[in-house]
């Protein structure tokens, strides 16, 4: 079946499978993350169900091992809180289950390589994934190619400054305290405010303290990456009121200096993810 893979985006809370080769024919299913042994199965089972695949690409929760080089940590969740997931290998019993070639990202360098091939980024070849939710990550290609590193970029650990005077919060990063995450991800949005983010009218102050950390993290990524485009995902960013506020304050930061990247919500929804794992295992047969 030519360009038909398998895909999977791993998170800390569900499991997305899908099969398929485009936007429009994929089949997915979804279940919670439960412990690695039984959450592994379901998975193996899924796709021996599934019919033909030429190879599966799965994009992950992290942090995550994604160099082949490094042979004890490839394939691997590496130092997760996650109950039981610490070290725990996806890459090799999928592989000896299914017998095709796999590849092994991080969700939001699968999620920006999605852009890339059918989303926002198509044509582009140097672009940032942020999503900004329960945490936050992001995720690079530049020059066309996923940006890895060491490991691979931790763009939610950046530090920004904090202005205590403005938000006394101290921050929820428990390896930081004040970091992007510390101070931006829903969970510190929900602490700093005292209710669900989803609460707060479009033109609380929440959103431009939010909009001016965000404004803060995209400049600095805009100086150091050189970005044609900044797509900023995730549920905090499902408040929309936030892209202009954000745009407004990655001007100011930059004062001029350079233009700004384009600052634009993920074409593909949340999507993203396990349609950028589809392209990935596509590339192992293309
Ligand atoms: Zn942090």
């Amino acid at each position: 079946m030519g360009d038909r893979v398998g895909a999977i985006e791993a998170g800390g809370t569900k499991i997305v499978c899908a099969v398929g080769s485009d936007p429009a024919d994929l089949e997915e299913v979804r279940f919670s993350t439960e412990d690695p042994a039984s959450t592994i199965g379901r998975i193996c089972e899924f796709f021996q169900s599934a019919g033909d695949i030429g190879a599966v690409g799965i994009g992950t929760f992290g942090p995550a091992g994604v160099d082949p080089a490094q042979p004890d940590t490839y394939g691997r969740i590496l130092n997760t809180p996650k109950p039981g997931w610490k070290n725990s290998d996806l890459v090799t019993p999928l592989r000896e289950s299914l017998g095709v070639p796999i590849h092994f990202d991080t969700d939001v360098n699968a999620a920006a390589f999605g852009e890339g091939k059918w989303g926002a980024a198509m044509g582009l070849h140097t672009f940032i994934y942020l999503t900004v939710g329960t945490g936050i990550g992001g995720g690079a290609i530049i020059g066309g190619r996923i940006l890895h590193g060491a490991l691979h970029p931790e763009i939610g650990h950046l530090r920004i400054p904090h202005n205590l005077q403005r938000d006394p919060f101290a921050g929820c990063c428990p390896f930081h305290g004040d970091c992007l995450e510390g101070l931006a991800c829903g969970p510190a949005i929900e602490k700093r405010w005292g209710c669900d983010p989803r609460e707060l009218p479009p033109d609380h102050e929440a959103w431009h303290l939010q909009a001016h950390y965000l404004g803060l993290a995209v400049a600095n990524l805009s100086l150091t990456l050189s970005p044609q485009m900044i797509i900023l995902g995730g549920g905090v960013m499902e408040q929309i009121q936030l892209f202009p506020l954000v745009r407004q304050e990655l001007d100011q930061q930059l004062n001029g200096y350079l233009n700004p990247p384009e600052i634009v919500p993920p074409a593909l929804g949340n999507r993203a993810g396990i349609l950028g794992a589809v392209a990935l295992a596509q590339q192992l047969i293309a």
